[in-house]
């Protein structure tokens, strides 16, 4: 599509929006009595204004019923995450009974590792990417040292090439053959939180899989943002926050992938607790831990129903919407903030941005991150004033994520007008 930088072509794509109905489904945030322009939906997704009625069900279903509300007929709480695999199979692409919602992301990070990270004298490095989010850094780390391994040489760290930003698909093909059966665990973003860049899932699992690993993913900032296919890449295992991109709500409950040929494996070692015990005779409550033959199996705790509720009432709207025409319209929004980036860039007798998240619309998802190249902070600073929340990473990169189901095309092109005043 050729795009134009006006007001009235934003608005023109927003009236042929096939999905423009569902931004009314989410609370805005104000600045001075406007609508914000908000552009963190990476980072704390909207809520929707059912989540107040989904949570308010079970709270007065808790006054009035008391612990018979396991059993109610609505909704009882006893099965309530059993209504999740449907709903978020179809956004990280798996078969139902290869996911579950528990805990949060980074303990589900741990808990898989404890499964899928068992090192020997050959066989102990984990393969990331460089700047990966801090929490899995310390998550690999402490894991390391945990089997008594010096992350120094344990953990290997894939960086772009100099001078550039993302990673080379290459560079991480090759380390990984590089380092064969050395590696244990390979264990990527699907999306790096700093640039933006999608990484190539099929490609990173079948590599991992040639040297003998075991090949995971952090989603957080893919589930509910890019299109996956965790079963048919035959990825290993995945986990992801959902108060990101899917809008549960702050610490909301996470989620985990397991690819069905481990989650059938009630053999495979892992931290257990009563969740994640057969149903039929759970309640017998003998000894002897007997793993439910599915994703279930790794569940430890009981479902945190009011943090699920929430959760619930945001998977709904994503299922109305429809997760194809979430990606189809995430596309055109991405690709005009992109247009609008570089068409700021050529009005300067300089360059005042860089955008560093890759431009192939196969590596990239919402998120477009800007390394300012002067002012950075300053300009920051000012798009906040003005009611634009974007987020912003040291040393000078601001992230800006416009998300497909409450960000409009207005929305874009004025935080682009805005941005363009402040520079020039
Ligand atoms: C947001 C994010 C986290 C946060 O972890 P929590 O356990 O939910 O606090 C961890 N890893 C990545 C990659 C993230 O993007």
């Amino acid at each position: 599509m050729s795009f134009q930088n006006t007001i009235s072509f934003a608005r023109e794509l927003d009236s042929k929006d096939p999905l423009r109905r569902f931004r009314n489904k989410f609370f805005i945030p104000r600045h001075n009595g406007k609508d914000c322009i908000y552009l963190t939906g990476n980072s704390l997704g909207l809520q929707a204004k059912t989540t107040s009625q989904y949570v308010q069900q079970e709270l007065d279903d808790w006054a009035t019923m008391g612990v018979e509300a396991h059993f109610k007929e609505k909704n009882p709480w006893m099965p309530y995450h059993e209504s999740f695999p449907k709903l978020l199979s179809k956004i990280v692409g798996c078969k139902e009974t290869e996911v579950v919602v528990m805990n949060q992301l980074t303990v589900n990070l741990h808990l898989l590792m404890v499964t899928f990270y068992r090192p020997t004298k050959m066989r102990y490095k984990i393969i990331c990417e460089a700047k990966a989010f801090p929490s899995d850094q310390y998550a690999f780390e402490s894991q390391v040292k945990y089997h008594g391994f010096d992350p120094a040489g344990a953990v290997i760290e894939i960086s772009p090439k100099e001078g550039e930003h993302t990673i080379r698909t290459d560079d991480i093909l090759s380390a990984i053959q590089q380092h064969g059966e050395s590696i244990a665990l390979i264990l990527f973003g699907g999306v790096n939180y700093y640039t933006g860049q999608v990484f190539d899932m099929s490609a990173i699992t079948e590599a991992a899989q040639r040297a003998g690993a075991f090949c995971g993913f952090d989603l957080a900032h893919a589930a509910g943002n890019v299109e996956l296919k965790m079963h048919e890449w035959n990825v290993d295992f995945a986990c992801w926050c959902s108060y990101k991109y899917l809008n549960s709500g702050p610490g909301g409950v996470g989620g985990v992938y397991i690819h069905e040929k481990h989650a059938t494996n009630t053999h495979l070692p892992r931290f257990a607790g009563w969740w994640g015990y057969t149903k039929e005779t759970r309640f017998k409550m003998e000894k002897g831990f007997e793993a439910i033959p599915t994703a279930e199996g790794w569940q430890i705790s009981n479902a945190p129903v009011l943090s699920l509720a929430a959760h619930k009432a945001s998977l709904d709207i994503f299922e109305e919407a429809g997760i194809d025409n979430l990606h189809e319209k995430r596309k055109l929004l991405s690709g005009y903030l992109h247009y609008l980036l570089n068409d700021i860039n050529s009005r300067q007798a300089e360059k005042v941005l860089e955008i560093i998240t890759p431009a192939d619309e196969k590596e990239r998802g919402c998120q477009v991150s800007m390394l300012m190249l002067k002012r950075g902070k300053e300009i920051f600073n000012e798009l906040t004033n003005q009611g634009v929340i974007a987020d912003w990473r040291e040393p000078n990169v601001i992230r800006v994520a416009p998300v497909p189901l409450y960000n409009s095309f207005e929305d874009v092109w004025r935080f682009g007008d805005i941005l363009h005043s402040l520079i020039d």
